[in-house]
């Protein structure tokens, strides 16, 4: 069509390869989405089963949140944060937000985005230091496989090759640990990778050098994987002990995806800053920020020159006022009541498919974020070889049945499938998404099988 030739002409994509693209432009091209379901600009048809980048969260076609926008808009479209002004939205927003946040998480710095949530909350923690009189705590350590986004900080942060060393542009003062490590993170020497631990690395480092350590209560896009039990209580117990702040990426996490309010919820930790962004807003308006306790917005509040960050689109009326709505239907709605009786029939789907189906394993989720894994032989370890690409393979399988989910295939051997349905999900859906895998998995199965 001629949309998709201006495309494929004009238009670099984000994490896609480039010659690709230019080559055969973009597969889909959306025109309209109600509820889990979206259509392109041919009418067809897809099931949603990742609310697009995991952030349609109240579903597609919301007209009470273009309501809120439009009546924003059409009041007060924008305004700044700058020079003392502010506006009503940004304003209530902010209450709000410390009512869903834990602990004494009641401050907000926002943003128009993750990446932008994660680099400021690096800033932040660093002057937080700087302040108290810690010059030299620079240093932000985060884990390998979290995904954190792409400015100069979040890129850094992102414990992915791919993006953490993509133009060779990453802050150097970030620096990954090996992830979910347990027992090293609690001081047990004798772990075999206690070298590769945030703990062994603080030590290392010194932790006068250290500002703080972020991480993803379950990590996304590295390929949704949980923490061992105890793992986020150890990691907040040892920034206590060494002075270095905790930052909870809750992007994806964050406002009910995993049938909480944020993902550290689950396990009862308060961390120094949350970066939220995604779900604010359902994903109707680019919006982010940083959340972070009384005792650092009071430590920074003592400041006496100008706090020399900000961004235009910070605490955007338009953006606040539809991340308010948001946050109104998720409670209004009891969402994340959905979210937990939607998580025992997602459960049930996945086993159904890891028993029904030889190469399904390692499943996983909790709340509405799940994955699983495609394995050759799953009960002797043993992955599927590169030319196979299984998990892609699958993908483009349910989307041939008109299904949306998402492959993680950027390591060799490592073929990982992403469901993030939007929270107001039914059982019948639930059970269309686990069927169309169903079937998808037979029709490849032989061809595997050979
Ligand atoms: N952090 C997490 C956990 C994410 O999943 C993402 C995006 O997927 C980001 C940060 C980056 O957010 P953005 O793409 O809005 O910059």
């Amino acid at each position: 069509s001629k949309l998709q030739e201006i495309d494929r002409k004009h238009i670099l994509h984000p994490t896609t390869v480039p010659s690709v693209n230019a080559q055969e432009g973009p597969k889909i091209i959306f025109s309209r989405g109600e509820g889990v379901r979206v259509r392109d600009i041919n009418e067809k048809n897809y099931i949603d089963g990742v609310s697009m980048l995991w952030n349609v969260n109240v579903g597609h076609g919301n007209e009470e949140l273009a309501s809120a926008a439009y009546e924003q808009m059409t009041a007060f479209a924008y305004g700044s944060q700058f020079y003392g002004f502010s506006n009503e939205p940004a304003i209530k927003l902010a209450e709000k937000l410390g009512e869903w946040a834990p602990g004494d998480l009641n401050n907000v710095f926002y943003t128009s985005g993750g990446s932008e949530s994660n680099d400021t909350a690096f800033k932040l923690a660093r002057f937080y230091w700087q302040k108290k009189g810690f010059t030299n705590k620079k240093i932000i350590i985060s884990l390998t496989r979290g995904y954190h986004g792409v400015t100069v900080g979040a890129q850094r942060a992102t414990g992915i090759e791919a993006f953490r060393d993509f133009s060779g542009s990453g802050d150097p003062n970030i620096y990954n640990a090996k992830a979910h490590l347990t027992n090293a993170e609690k001081g047990d020497t004798s772990d075999q990778n206690y070298a590769s631990s945030v703990r062994s690395m603080i030590e290392e480092l010194g932790s006068e050098q250290v500002a703080a350590v972020i991480l993803e209560p379950i990590q996304g896009a590295g390929g949704v994987h949980m923490p061992p039990d105890g793992y986020l209580e150890a990691i907040r117990q040892l920034c206590d002990e060494k002075s270095v702040l905790m930052i909870s990426d809750e992007i994806i996490c964050g406002f009910g995806r995993t049938g909480k309010n944020f993902g550290v919820d689950h396990w009862g930790v308060i961390p120094d800053m949350i970066c939220f962004a995604k779900g604010i807003t359902s994903g109707y308006f680019p919006l982010g920020g940083v959340l972070m306790s009384d005792a650092i917005k009071s430590t920074i509040d003592q400041h006496e020159d100008v706090l020399a960050h900000g961004f235009t689109y910070s605490g955007h009326p338009s953006a606040c006022a539809v991340g308010l709505k948001n946050l109104e239907i998720l409670e209004r709605e009891n969402i994340l009541e959905n979210v937990i009786s939607m998580e025992k029939v997602l459960t049930d789907g996945l086993k159904y498919l890891e028993n029904k189906h030889k190469y399904v394993t390692k499943i996983r989720n909790k709340g509405l974020l799940a994955g699983f894994e495609l394995m050759k032989d799953p009960e002797n370890g043993i992955p599927f070889e590169s030319p196979i690409q299984a998990s892609s393979k699958l993908v483009e399988k349910c989307l041939s049945h008109h299904l949306i989910i998402r492959p993680f295939d950027f390591e060799e051997g490592m073929n990982i499938i992403a469901i993030a349905p939007p929270l107001i999900i039914n059982e019948k859906e639930i059970n269309e998404i686990i069927d169309i895998i169903d079937t998808s998995l037979t029709e490849l199965e032989s061809e595997w099988n050979d």
